[in-house]
């Protein structure tokens, strides 16, 4: 008797410690290295990239690294290939475009997408101080690590019920051509899409009291889910952003167009302040990568409160 009682608290005492050792995989103790998001971030920059434009070989290597990104996470395909083709677009280019199942038998039938633009605009003819590249820094290599690091944790966790489609676009800079592509066929194959989540700009710090500001504020509920979720008031508005209706200026937008779903980018860097939009002085060593990486730590639990929720709780308002 004592003997089956000694067996029985030691089997008890192991299930214990498993379930302690999944409670230490959770997002709060999760952290994200900002030695990842410089790798990543100085990749995308380096002048070998020549600014990434859509077509380019050095646009097709960017591809590749992202490509790698997914494979060495274990996020497959959802297509045939992680290249996803441009229909609307010439010369040749890719969305590159990764996918992760749900962990829940009837939520993984639901889809959150994931995206940032990795393209950018090329090179000029009309060099300054003999620079020539449109390095791209903060526009959008710092909103590409930022999906680059959800992918790093999501291939880490596996924690998320809905599935997830990480996508980085190609051909935005150009007129949204990658995500206006990639929505119309997804729409076109009956995807079941709960709500989209889109990355531009976060290289640098905004200032006040906000982390980030989020275009379309008030189409959704978004923004304040999300804080709910953050438990604080992290995102909120921006005056620059609904003066240009930013909303319609990423590839968010062809998302909202096709699905009529809650669909938004968000954004770190104070527009009407930013001295380098498209200047040839976008340039790594003016973002703030201890900022990114704060972001994208305090990113996380959102994410996965939006992944994980029971119900569509992010809808669009009335
Ligand atoms: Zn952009």
């Amino acid at each position: 008797m004592k003997k089956i009682l000694y067996v029985f608290l030691l089997a008890l005492l192991s299930i214990n410690s498993a379930f302690a050792q999944k409670r230490k995989k959770t997002d709060a103790l999760y952290k994200v290295h900002e030695k990842s998001v410089i790798t990543t971030l100085k990749f995308l920059t380096s002048d070998e990239l020549k600014g990434r434009n859509a077509g380019t070989k050095e646009a097709e290597i960017a591809a590749k690294y992202l490509e790698d990104i997914f494979v060495k996470n274990g996020i497959k395909p959802y297509f045939i290939s992680y290249n996803d083709t441009l229909t609307n677009f010439t010369p040749t280019t890719y969305n590159v475009v990764g996918y992760l199942e749900g962990t829940d038998a009837e939520l993984k039938k639901e889809f959150v997408v994931i995206g940032a633009h990795y393209d950018h605009i090329g090179t000029t003819d009309k060099p300054v101080d003999g620079d020539y590249i449109y390095n791209g820094a903060d526009d959008n290599a710092t909103g590409t690590t930022t999906v680059a690091e959800l992918v790093n944790y999501y291939g880490k966790m596996k924690s998320n019920k809905r599935s997830i489609l990480f996508c980085f676009f190609s051909a935005e800079e150009e007129g949204l051509y990658g995500s206006k592509h990639l929505a119309k066929k997804l729409k076109d194959q009956n995807f079941n899409i709960y709500c989209m989540l889109n990355f531009e700009m976060t290289g640098v710090q905004l200032g006040g009291d906000l982390l980030a500001f989020i275009t379309g504020y008030g189409r959704s509920n978004m923004a304040d889910k999300f804080n709910e979720y953050a438990g604080k008031r992290i995102i909120g508005s921006n005056a620059f952003e609904m003066q240009y209706q930013l909303f319609r200026a990423s590839d968010n937008y062809p998302f909202f167009l096709e699905f009529n779903i809650p669909s938004h980018t968000l954004s770190t860097t104070e527009m009407s302040t930013f001295k380098f939009y498209h200047k040839l002085d976008d340039e790594f060593d003016q973002m703030d990568t201890t900022h990114m990486t704060a972001f994208i730590q305090q990113m996380i639990p959102v994410v996965e409160k939006m992944v994980n929720a029971p119900t569509q709780e992010i809808v669009l308002k009335k």
